[in-house]
């Protein structure tokens, strides 16, 4: 199933991009954001995420299988 996936345009303080689903808990706290788009997986999401902040991760939350620490 398909998900929307965004990435906040503002860093964690450890200088990551965190790549969030439109129903994680912490998605209405992003102050700012991009829409990736409609993916298939995180690894997709991420991938896209990448071209726009190099330093792009999965949120430990919606993503856990894409986050890396
Ligand atoms: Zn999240």
């Amino acid at each position: 199933m398909k998900q929307k996936y965004y990435v906040n345009n503002n860093a964690q303080l450890n200088g990551d991009h965190e790549v969030h689903v439109n129903s994680c808990p912490y998605f209405s706290v992003m102050y700012s954001r991009i829409y990736l788009g409609e993916f298939n997986s995180c690894e997709e999401a991420v991938r896209e995420a990448k071209k726009r902040f190099p330093r792009s991760n999965g949120c430990s939350t919606c993503n856990r299988p894409c986050h890396t620490t």
